[in-house]
């Protein structure tokens, strides 16, 4: 078996936002073209419902020296939908995980907290993704490449992908029907397991899950970043494991949803 190598980096812990570049062929990609960009949990909840006016959010975008106007929101429901967006008004009241433009000036955004963000671009078509990744979700960057090639005749050799940070596998231990899923569907090295006080514990690794995904998607390694902070170990990233872990287990819903510190990431 050849090996799969992406490179990773590691983000600032004191920064409100970070920025990382994508990399193609080994290099990153210059500013101009297209950056990724996370808010940290200190830059607070960027949470997003369309029927929600969060004021933070304008106020960490205009802060990080983005024109609030061109984000594109958009709905999560850990599904595998994608939209290609041409103007902001193409997804407004719309629900789903990944967006797609080839449109420069917008900046598609979605909301994480242990969830995995997944930046994409096309080095030759110019087209910039951004998903929104969980354990329902995964295989969404399959489908966003699919479309990419579909839609904007993108070749997976020109595809960049930026895999932002996420819940590691060393917090993100899982029952035993979601760790088969996992094994079956995205090969055996999506699952880890030990035995802990005598019990078998799984742990699931969408890092290697999606890995497994790009590659069989054609996607290079050298054209491959992925991040190695853990967001459940990392108290500067927002985390819905950690955050939410000291709750009461009859807190409402609703209620437990604004416990913890979604984080925006998005791709200008
Ligand atoms: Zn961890």
């Amino acid at each position: 078996m050849t090996q799969y190598l992406p490179s990773f980096f590691s983000l600032d812990p004191n920064a409100l936002v970070s920025f990382f570049p994508f990399v193609f062929k080994g290099k990153p990609l210059g500013k101009e073209l297209a950056v990724c960009g996370i808010s940290s949990r200190t830059a607070g909840s960027m949470r997003f419902r369309w029927n929600e006016n969060n004021e933070n959010r304008k106020i960490v975008f205009e802060r990080a020296g983005i024109d609030f106007k061109n984000v594109v929101p958009l709905e999560l429901i850990h599904s595998k939908n994608v939209y290609i967006i041409e103007e902001k008004k193409d997804v407004f009241q719309k629900q789903g995980d990944g967006l797609l433009t080839a449109t420069h000036s917008l900046v598609p955004s979605v909301t994480v907290a242990d969830c995995m963000p997944i930046y994409l671009y096309d080095t030759e078509n110019h087209v910039k993704g951004m998903l929104h990744s969980g354990w329902k979700g995964t295989g969404i960057c399959a489908e966003a490449v699919h479309i990419m090639c579909e839609h904007y005749n993108s070749k997976p050799e020109n595809i960049c992908a930026v895999i932002g940070p996420h819940i590691g596998s060393c917090c993100y231990n899982v029952d035993k029907e979601r760790a088969d899923y996992f094994r079956l569907e995205f090969s055996p090295a999506a699952v880890s397991e030990s035995v802990e006080n005598g019990k078998t514990v799984y742990y699931v690794s969408l890092l290697n899950a999606n890995l497994f995904l790009l590659k069989q998607c054609g996607i290079l390694p050298e054209n491959v970043t992925y991040c190695t902070n853990c967001t459940c170990c990392s108290p500067f990233l927002g985390s819905h494991r950690r955050e939410t872990a000291g709750l009461p287990d009859n807190m409402p819903p609703e209620e437990r949803s604004k416990c913890f510190t979604p984080m925006a990431a998005f791709v200008i």
